[in-house]
């Protein structure tokens, strides 16, 4: 049995820990109490076994405070980091819990939620059991990403989550009035007078966001009284899923330190989406922000999953990235990227040893980073899953492979 150090803590009576055992991961209370009677598990010896679901994770989270995700007003660096699969927080704790950084550790759209079939409770679970486990108690948030609706923004806040970022883009092509009185509405009804950390998106549009327009959103923002955290234009040029940066920086440049100026002025924060992978602007928004800033990262974590498949099980990778090319078009219904499948080699003349490399090519990267959905729910024809399993099991075997993927790569994030 393995057990993790860092996760050992007593409650009253009880001493609690996560272990892996040959049946996978759990959670395993010993001594008395209301620690022990309350989890629900399975009595051997002198321990409980408690599967870490979520309905533990609630009682967790009554029990050690600390393991409550709250709000990041008035912290400079925050950083979304969001965990598709549910197995990446860990390591990203590991990376960032000597620094000054505050982890958006839950943090998912309503899109990923469908496409890779949890909810808001599996994904704040998923960060309760990673806090747990490292025993890490400086706080981190949770964010209902990309929500469009009130009954979307509704359903986050019921499950718990500190963060709302309002996706106002929809409302874009009826005019920003339109957009303001949307916002105004979601503000009054359920933010107002609460510690949610507030964020408006108007990034996924057709139209670049201009200092005008940012100006006007600001002005209209401050008027109905609405203070958010953090907002999120569009900014020029692209930021694709997974890949750096495609434009011109110099422009990118003088117009990403208009907004810096609007929003300093209007007392909230520059939120950058699709922020994986954006070595080549990074420099620029760290300066012009003086890392004030909020960074949302998310599908990185996943190629990087993919990573350790493609370096410990060669023959899985090969059959997921087959999948992937294959379903493109399907993918492409949900995300905008211009990869160019010619230019990815064919994966029969790439030896084992090579197949990592795949994940260093940015068509390559594209592709692996979108189809996720289909690959996690695509069937064998006896309704068992094709991949799913075996990809969480296979990053289960190579959990610490898993953690050093996450911790070398999200650093270059941190430190560019
Ligand atoms: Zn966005």
């Amino acid at each position: 049995m393995y057990i993790y150090e860092t996760s050992r803590i007593s409650h009253g009576d009880s001493i609690l820990y996560i272990a892996r055992d040959d049946a996978g991961k759990a959670l395993f209370v010993t001594g008395h109490g209301e620690a022990f009677d309350t989890l629900d598990g399975e009595i051997t010896q002198n321990s409980k076994r408690c599967p870490l679901t979520n309905a533990n994770a609630k009682i967790i989270r009554r029990l050690f405070p600390f393991t409550n995700p709250v709000s990041h007003k008035g912290r400079k660096f925050t950083i979304g980091l969001g965990d598709r699969l549910g197995l990446a927080s860990a390591g990203h704790i590991r990376l960032i819990r000597d620094m000054d950084v505050f982890p958006v550790l839950a943090q998912q759209s309503i899109r990923e939620l469908n496409l890779t079939g949890r909810t808001y409770e599996d994904v704040l679970s998923a960060a309760v059991w990673a806090v747990f486990q490292e025993g890490y108690t400086k706080g981190y948030g949770a964010d209902g990403d990309h929500l469009k609706t009130r009954e979307e923004v509704k359903m986050a806040l019921d499950q718990g989550f500190t963060m709302i970022t309002l996706d106002c883009s929809e409302h874009i092509p009826n005019g920003l009035e339109a957009v303001i009185k949307f916002a105004v509405s979601i503000y009054d009804e359920f933010i107002r007078g609460t510690d949610i950390d507030f964020e408006l998106s108007i990034d996924e549009t057709q139209t670049v966001t201009s200092p005008e327009d940012h100006r006007y959103v600001a002005k209209e923002l401050e008027k109905a009284n609405i203070k958010p955290v953090s907002l999120a234009p569009r900014f020029c040029g692209e930021f694709q899923k997974g890949i750096d940066y495609r434009g011109d920086v110099n422009e990118f440049e003088k117009e990403f330190a208009i907004h810096v100026q609007i929003a300093k002025e209007s007392g909230y924060k520059i939120s950058v989406h699709s922020g994986s992978d954006k070595f080549a602007v990074f420099p620029i928004i760290y300066r012009e922000t003086d890392k004030n800033v909020h960074i949302k990262t998310a599908g990185t974590n996943w190629l990087e999953a993919l990573r350790v498949i493609a370096q410990k099980t060669p023959d899985l990778f090969r059959e997921i990235h087959i999948f992937a090319l294959k379903n493109l078009t399907e993918a492409k219904k949900y995300y905008h990227t211009t990869e160019n499948t010619s230019n990815i080699p064919d994966i029969n003349t790439l030896t084992d040893e090579e197949l990592p490399s795949l994940l260093d090519q940015d068509d390559a990267r594209q592709v692996l980073h979108i189809t996720y959905g289909l690959i996690l729910s695509e069937k064998n024809n006896d309704g068992t899953s094709k991949f799913k399993d075996i990809i969480y099991k296979t990053l289960n075997e190579y959990e610490a492979d898993y953690y050093e993927a996450l911790e070398k790569h999200i650093k270059r994030h941190i430190f560019a």
